[in-house]
């Protein structure tokens, strides 16, 4: 869970610092969203916990769907080419990508 999707997103956000020349933001951002797009899809614990009392494996829920990230990591691309204010497309492509990062190790 958290223990091991924390620093694969670690290990992403300075594997993307390397490759990318130009970042709208600074790197601790990049840091930072990364890490938390990487444990994003397992809030759902919360719901899994206190609301569903572990009815249905939270893998099931659509923050687990792979569509999910896949839609917003395409959304993100097209907003970060279509407007000149790129920090937040930005942001959140590189958070879509941890959450898809998330979604390979489940
Ligand atoms: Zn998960």
């Amino acid at each position: 869970m958290f223990i091991a999707h924390l620093p694969a997103g670690y290990l992403l956000a300075q594997h993307l610092l390397k490759r990318i020349c130009t970042i709208p933001v600074s790197p601790k951002a990049v840091l930072f969203t990364v890490m938390v797009g990487a444990i994003a899809p397992d809030l759902d614990m919360l719901y899994f916990y206190f609301i569903d009392h572990r009815q249905t494996h939270h893998h099931k829920y659509f923050s687990h769907w792979p569509s999910l990230w896949i839609g917003l990591l395409c959304t993100s691309m097209l907003a970060t080419g279509l407007t000149r204010k790129q920090s937040l497309p930005f942001l959140t492509l590189i958070f879509s990508l941890g959450g898809l990062l998330h979604m390979l190790l489940d």
